[in-house]
């Protein structure tokens, strides 16, 4: 009898493939001490038929690179309201609009309560409960099987996701169906659901990157409160969102994420244009970078209300290492994150924000000294990243 055991918990993505393989209802999930989410197998439901294995992209190695030369795109949507309700350039919201004018399916992110998700939608006015990034894990339990169902009407799917989410669903459906549209998110790690323990007092989080301060000061948070009034975060004090931008309490696979390529299995892949210097005019409303993977990708973005203007690698890879680098050296084992879970259990809200608030919030030794040892971290990793890069780039050229 074959062992079953799912993907370590260092490299478990999260992608909750195997939940929705089991035709036996084995697999769910929870949510552990560290704040994410991962599946559990029941072995006595369990047939030990193996399949969840096969569909897990970690344990199967699932080949999600591509070796094509497609070049990256500067991009925006040409309608403003699409656009500014983008985290970047709107350019998902551009595509799922064109997808759902030709009577067609669109599957993003939305918020339920303080807790995300994959929805299905096939009509424009639900549209921009989809759009905007939502900067915490999404839970895709559920989703790939009912992505099955719509993909069986023949009409377009247009799916968009972390790159981790995409090669779930590649390797659930085990053949890419020729009505499927699939959009990856280039993504930094997804953050602990910890940070979000403070915001009892709000109903849910509107926006995880309000532009009223425009694009490139972005990541301002909007919550609306029980009351149903819209709260604007403050952007120097907010635990998630300086969390978040932190990366400390970022799932261990973000760390060393195994899908972080320039080109991938993905018709595209969308991300922020930072570092974007010949459009500032532009830079208010949001500017996104786009790589074309597959000629299906080329056509639907060619015929979507976008703007699409040939870029250079060397512009873009620079200033979004994650585009082609995945691995953060030293961060998945750092004092830090052993600790994580016992300090969201035991600290005070106010020693939460002294570790994870990016300014310096404290004269005390003690806080200054993390925060300068936090520094020489990041410039360790930044010149780790820019070394990568410079090769990735002679690569590419
Ligand atoms: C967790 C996370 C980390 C990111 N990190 C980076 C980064 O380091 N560098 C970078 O350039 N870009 C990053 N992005 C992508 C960026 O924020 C924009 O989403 C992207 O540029 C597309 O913007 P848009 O305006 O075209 O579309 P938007 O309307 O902003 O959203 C695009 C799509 O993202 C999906 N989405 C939103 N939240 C999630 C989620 N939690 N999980 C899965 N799918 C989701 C929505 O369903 C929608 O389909 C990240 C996104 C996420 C979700
Ligand atoms: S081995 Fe088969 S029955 Fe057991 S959890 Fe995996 S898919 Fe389900
Ligand atoms: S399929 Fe996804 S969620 Fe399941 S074990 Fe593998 S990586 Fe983890
Ligand atoms: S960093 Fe990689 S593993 Fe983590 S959520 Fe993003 S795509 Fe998935």
């Amino acid at each position: 009898m074959i062992k079953i055991k799912l993907a370590k918990r260092s490299d478990c993505t999260g992608c909750m493939a195997c939940v929705d393989s089991c035709s036996r209802s084995a697999i769910s999930s929870i949510v552990e001490k560290d704040g994410h989410r991962y599946p559990i197998i029941n072995y006595d439901l369990c047939v030990r038929c193996g399949v969840c294995m096969k569909k897990c992209p970690e344990l199967s190695h699932f080949n999600y690179v591509e070796d094509i030369k497609a070049l990256p795109y500067l991009s925006w949507a040409k309608d403003d309201k699409i656009r500014l309700r983008g985290a970047s350039g709107g350019i998902f919201g551009a595509i799922a609009t064109y997808v759902l004018a030709q009577n067609g399916f669109v599957c993003g992110c939305t918020m339920d309560g303080m807790c995300a998700k994959h929805i299905i939608i096939n009509n424009v006015s639900q549209l921009p409960d989809i759009q905007g990034s939502k900067y915490i894990h999404s839970d895709m339990s559920g989703i790939y099987r009912e992505l099955k169902i719509v993909l069986k009407t023949g009409r377009w799917v247009l799916y968009c996701g972390t790159r981790c989410q995409v090669a779930g669903l590649l390797s659930f459906l085990c053949k890419i169906p020729e009505n499927l549209i699939t959009i990856d998110l280039v993504c930094n790690g997804v953050p602990s659901v910890n940070l979000l323990k403070y915001y009892e007092d709000y109903k849910t989080i509107k926006s995880f990157r309000d532009k009223e301060e425009g694009w490139k000061h972005g990541c301002r948070l909007t919550f609306v409160n029980k009351q149903g009034d819209l709260i604007v975060g403050d952007k120097d004090a907010d635990i998630q969102e300086n969390g978040f931008l932190q990366g400390m309490t970022n799932r261990s696979s973000c760390y060393d994420c195994h899908y972080a390529y320039p080109h991938t299995k993905a018709d595209m892949t969308i991300m922020d244009y930072w570092g974007e210097k010949d459009y500032p005019e532009e830079h208010f409303k949001g500017i996104s970078c786009v790589i074309l993977n597959t000629s299906k990708g080329k056509e639907i973005a060619e015929r979507s209300n976008v703007v699409l203007i040939e870029s250079k690698w060397e512009k873009c890879l620079p200033y979004n290492p994650r585009i082609g680098v995945g691995y953060k050296p030293f961060c998945r084992h750092t004092i830090e994150r052993m600790i994580m879970p016992y300090a969201f259990q035991h600290f005070s809200k106010e020693t939460i924000k002294k570790i994870y608030v990016r300014k310096i919030n404290s004269f005390n030794p003690v806080w200054l000294g993390v925060k300068i040892v936090r520094l020489m971290h990041y410039k360790l990793i930044l010149n780790y990243q820019r070394f990568q890069i410079r090769k990735l780039i002679k690569r590419l050229k």
